[in-house]
């Protein structure tokens, strides 16, 4: 049989996923003027580039995976027993696809360890909506086009898993130009220099050389100021609390430093945080202003489809 699309996990939450309703929609298609080219770089293998300017907030790619796995088995480290099983369950790909996921790249393992070894190189995390049935919300989905596109530690692009369509997608977070590589994040942004080197080192087997990491020394101990300033304020943001300090100027600062930093996500999540602050102190003309501009944020990072536009 020719798989479109192989999942691994517990029976139970494969018979639960064959059974939504989306199968029986036509599989979405991207546009056919696609607004990018991938290309081999001389430095970085594949990447995906504009072969257009492309606008604030436009659908740059979208596709469905090749494989969805739940993320505790696509990183188990049992190389023996996984690539056995791997080998057993991408055999149900039509030969194109797997064709197509052969071709991706290992940035671990032996030659032996291959399938595991791209699947790591190339997962993303996915959310897929809790069920009755139990599944977990920690998936791992390999997109064979959008995972060409390479890191960048002030990303023009967002991906964005769309669980009405089962589609993974990149929005443009900022103007991009015609030949101008399209990039997103591999890894967490709010942290120095140093830091998300040895992350995306330990990870993704690469030492980031993008722009922000390119920096002159005095402008790169600026950038970690701020995006560490952005970083301590993280857990505060998770668990929806505020320091007793916290003010609505000392936030507005930090949404001038995002923006600075290209960190477009966190702008956004900073926004619905800002909110927050603003009704504990009763400033509602301020917090329906952040509102409005995280709708807005979201929007552009996820679509019309966003569920954080709810
Ligand atoms: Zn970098």
């Amino acid at each position: 049989m020719d798989a479109a699309i192989v999942i691994l996990d517990h029976l139970d939450n494969i018979r639960e996923i064959s059974r939504w309703d989306l199968w029986k929609r036509p599989e979405p298609v991207p546009a056919p003027d696609l607004p990018f080219v991938l290309e081999e770089s001389s430095t970085k293998g594949m990447q995906m580039v504009a072969r257009r300017s492309i606008q604030q907030g436009e659908l740059i790619a979208l596709e469905r995976p090749l494989v969805v796995s739940r993320t505790d088995i696509a990183i188990a480290e049992d190389q023996s027993t996984t690539g056995v099983f791997y080998r057993a369950a991408l055999s149900g790909l039509s030969a194109e696809k797997r064709r197509t996921f052969l071709s991706l790249c290992n940035s671990f393992g032996s030659e032996e360890e291959r399938l595991v070894g791209i699947l790591n190189t190339n997962c993303c995390t996915i959310p897929l909506a809790p069920s009755p049935s139990g599944i977990p919300t920690a998936y791992s989905g390999l997109f064979p086009t959008l995972c060409r596109a390479n890191h960048d530690c002030a990303p023009n692009a967002n991906f964005f898993f769309n669980p009405q369509s089962f589609t993974g997608q990149f929005h443009a977070v900022r103007p991009i130009a015609k030949g101008e590589e399209i990039t997103v994040l591999y890894s967490e942004l709010a942290a120095s220099r140093q830091e998300r080197r040895a992350e995306l080192l330990q990870h993704y087997k690469f030492v980031c050389e993008c722009k922000t990491c390119s920096l002159p020394p005095a402008l790169a101990e600026l950038s970690d100021t701020r995006r560490r300033a952005i970083g301590d304020l993280i857990p505060l943001m998770h668990q929806g609390t505020y320091a007793d300090d916290m003010t609505i100027a000392h936030l507005d600062e930090l949404l001038d430093w995002a923006t600075i930093e290209g960190l477009y996500a966190l702008y956004a999540e900073l926004l619905v945080y800002g909110y927050g602050l603003a009704i504990k102190l009763d400033l509602h003309v301020q917090a329906q202003k952040w509102s409005r501009m995280a709708a807005a944020a979201f929007k552009i990072l996820d679509g019309a489809d966003s569920p954080r536009l709810n």
